[in-house]
C-alpha cells in the first residue's frame, strides 16, 4: 500500500485522532499542565481564541473529573463558531472588542476565574514583523480581559511568538504576575516561532483598577486617558535639556553673533548645484560640445 498524505502527518496529529481531540494543539496544553500543574485546584477557566476547541476539550475533561460538575465553569471565546462541548459556555466574538470582554466578565457574575488560557493566532501573512506585531496585540488584548476576570494568585497561559521584541511583552506581563516563564512543549514544532508564556501568581500593582482603557480595544477613542489615576495612568518624565546660556531656537539673532567682529560671508561648503558635467552642459548650449575645435574639458 502506498503512503498517503495522511501517513506523513506527525505523531501528535495521529494521536489527536486516536484520542478524540479536535486538534493536535490539545497536547500543548496537556504538556504545559504536566510541567506547571496548571489545573491544580482550578474550577473556573476561560479559553480565549478557542476554536476548533481542543483546549476547551482538555479543560472540560480535566476539570470536570476533579470537581462536581456544577462547580466547574468554562467559558470559551473565538471569532469562529465551535461545535458544543460538555460544560463549556461559548461566546462567538473578537477578543479585541470591548463588547466581548464585557460578555466574558458577565458570565463570571463577580466570581473570578482561576485560570485564563489563550492560544490565539492571527492569520499568518508571512511578513514576520507584521505577524509578530499582530500576535503581540492579541496577547495584550487577552491580558486586558484577564485583569478583569482572574483571581489574585491565578494563572494566565498564552501563545507568544518569540520575535525580536518579545522582551517588551515579558516586561509587560511581569507587571501583573510574580512568575513569567516562556515554555515550549514537545508537541510544538521546532520550526515554529511559537512558544507559551506561563504567567503564575497574578498580583496586579497595588491600586490597579482593571479598566477598558487598553488602547488595543476598539473603543479607546472614547476614553479620556488624562482622567486615569494612580498606577492606571502612565506618566513619563519630561526633561527640558540645557540652560538659558544656549541659543533659543525660536529667536532671531543678528547675522554676526560676535559684536566685536565684522560680518563675513561664508560660502556653503557644498554648493547645492554644481554637477561635474556642468561645463559639458554649457558647451552643448553653445553648440560646441562635439566640435573638433571645442576647448578641452
Ligand atoms: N486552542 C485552539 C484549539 O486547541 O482548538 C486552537 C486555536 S487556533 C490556533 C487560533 C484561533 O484564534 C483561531 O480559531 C482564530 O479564530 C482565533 N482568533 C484569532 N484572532 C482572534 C480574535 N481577535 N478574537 C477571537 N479569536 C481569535
Amino acid at each position: 500500500m502506498g503512503r498517503s498524505s495522511k501517513d506523513k502527518r506527525d505523531i501528535y496529529y495521529r494521536l489527536a485522532k486516536e484520542e478524540g481531540w479536535r486538534a493536535r494543539s490539545a497536547f500543548k496544553l496537556l504538556q504545559l499542565d504536566q510541567e506547571f500543574s496548571l489545573f491544580h485546584g482550578v474550577s473556573r477557566a476561560v479559553d480565549l481564541c478557542a476554536a476548533p476547541g481542543s483546549w476547551s476539550q482538555v479543560l472540560s475533561r480535566k476539570l470536570r473529573v476533579k470537581k462536581e460538575h456544577e462547580e466547574v465553569k468554562i467559558v470559551a471565546v473565538d471569532l469562529q463558531a465551535m461545535a458544543p462541548l460538555p460544560g463549556v459556555t461559548q461566546i462567538q466574538g473578537d477578543i479585541t472588542k470591548v463588547s466581548t470582554a464585557q460578555e466574558i466578565i458577565r458570565h463570571f457574575e463577580g466570581r473570578p476565574a482561576d485560570l485564563v488560557v489563550c492560544d490565539g493566532a492571527p492569520d499568518v501573512t508571512g511578513l514576520h514583523d507584521v505577524d509578530e506585531y499582530i500576535q503581540a496585540q492579541l496577547l495584550l488584548a487577552a491580558l486586558n480581559i484577564t485583569t478583569h476576570v482572574l483571581k489574585p494568585g491565578g494563572a494566565f497561559v498564552a501563545k507568544i511568538f518569540r520575535g525580536k521584541d518579545v522582551t517588551l511583552l515579558y516586561s509587560q506581563l511581569k507587571i501583573f504576575f510574580s512568575s513569567v516563564t516562556c515554555a515550549k512543549p514537545r508537541s510544538s514544532r521546532n520550526s515554529s516561532i511559537e512558544a507559551f508564556v506561563v504567567c503564575q501568581s497574578y498580583s496586579p500593582p497595588e491600586g490597579y483598577v482593571p479598566n477598558m482603557s487598553n488602547p488595543l480595544l476598539d473603543h479607546c477613542y472614547d476614553v479620556d486617558f488624562n482622567q486615569l489615576e494612580g498606577p492606571n495612568r502612565v506618566v513619563v518624565p519630561f526633561l527640558a535639556c540645557g540652560d538659558l546660556s544656549a541659543f533659543d531656537s525660536d529667536r532671531s539673532y543678528p547675522l554676526q553673533l560676535d559684536a566685536s567682529k565684522q560680518y563675513q560671508y561664508t560660502p556653503p561648503t557644498q554648493p547645492p548645484i554644481r554637477p561635474p558635467y556642468q561645463q559639458a552642459c554649457q558647451l552643448r548650449k553653445t553648440n560646441q560640445l562635439a566640435r573638433e575645435d571645442a576647448p578641452a574639458l
